[in-house]
């Protein structure tokens, strides 16, 4: 190995700091490599049996295919295949070569030698494996939690915490199917906030989301655990409840709307004594069990209710 290389080498990476002379004849004994710019030196399930040390030039790892931005990018003196020299198994990732880079292919007997002979090539190896697997476990972190916060997105209302019409429209018609397996009754309940536009125009629009919130979560609290409920649209909640006969839908309606009758929104409202009421319509299921036909029933019977003066409950068919 030239002199220069051998300074490149021993700058950095797997050969940092290490006696490189007295290591000379084991690395004579090593294949060395060009490979072009673009091309792949390993892919993963491939497999591979040697380590690649990077001589000159650049590469490129893709731990999630080419479409995968890249997630590490290996220069001169470090190097890409030990996890796969070590453990035996195929390749895990995707290599490819930035520019035309020199290799230098250590196989498995010599990177033995090279851990025995050279304490500090085995520390070099040691801080390489364990930074693999820190930038593997952030890069599991961070696209673990990415797709928890899109499906989060997808089905949480951002405002209220509830679920949203999104996933309500898979929830709702999943529990209605169970209620009409088991034979059991089901209700769904339209709950609306009553003047609310009055409201947001008295104490201000975040005034108004604060609101919002207050009944969002007092409704949430008022429901038994099997009830399912959502922000529908604006100020209006959709509440299902299983294994529900209609009398029962009317009297839990009746509490939903009591207990937000008796929400204390004085802090919110600046200490004015504004009230908040709701009304509700309640529909039970029917022969027709499609969501939209139990919607357009439920929100019948709150226009009712609205028309009738507001913080009641109205039942479809009644
Ligand atoms: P009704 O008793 O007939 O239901 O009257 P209402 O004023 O509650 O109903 P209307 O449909 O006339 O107005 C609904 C209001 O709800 C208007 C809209 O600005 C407000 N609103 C909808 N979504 C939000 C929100 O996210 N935050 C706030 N602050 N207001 C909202
Ligand atoms: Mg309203
Ligand atoms: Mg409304």
């Amino acid at each position: 190995m030239d002199p220069a290389a051998r300074a490149q080498l021993a700058s950095n990476g797997l050969f940092g700091h290490v006696d490189l002379a007295a290591l000379e004849h084991l690395l004579d004994d090593c294949a060395r490599c060009v490979i072009a710019a673009g091309a792949t030196l390993l892919q993963p399930g491939a497999a591979n049996d040697c380590i690649y040390v990077v001589l000159r030039g650049e590469l490129r790892v893709y731990a999630g295919g080419h479409e995968a931005p890249a997630h590490t990018v290996i220069g001169i003196g470090e190097c890409v295949g030990e996890t796969s020299v070590i453990d035996g198994r195929s390749a895990a990732a995707l290599v490819i070569a930035a520019a035309e880079t020199e290799l230098l292919a250590v196989p498995p007997a010599i990177l033995w030698a090279l851990i025995e002979r050279s304490h500090g090539f085995a520390r070099n190896l040691l801080a390489t494996l364990a930074g693999r697997q820190r930038a593997d476990n952030l890069a599991l972190v961070t696209t673990a939690s990415r797709s928890l916060e899109f499906e989060q997105a997808a089905s949480v209302d951002a405002l209220t915490g509830l679920h949203n019409r999104r996933w309500l429209s898979e929830a709702f018609p999943r529990a209605i199917r169970r209620c009409e397996q088991d034979g059991t009754p089901l209700c769904l309940v339209m709950a609306d906030i009553d003047h609310f536009k009055a409201l947001n125009d008295a104490h201000g629009h975040l005034t108004g989301d604060a609101v919002l919130r207050a009944v969002a979560r007092r409704l949430a609290q008022s429901l038994r655990a099997p009830d399912l409920v959502a922000r529908y649209g604006g100020e209006e909640f959709a509440v299902l409840l299983p294994r529900t006969a209609t009398h029962e839908g009317r009297r839990i309606a009746e509490r939903l709307r009591l207990s937000i009758e008796l929400l204390s929104l004085a802090k919110l409202t600046d200490g004015a004594l504004a009230k908040v009421t709701i009304s509700c319509g309640v529909a039970p299921l029917g022969l027709d069990t499609a969501l939209p036909t139990l919607t357009a029933a439920a929100e019948s019977a709150l226009a009712r209710a609205k028309a009738g003066g507001r913080n009641r409950v109205e039942v479809a068919g009644t």
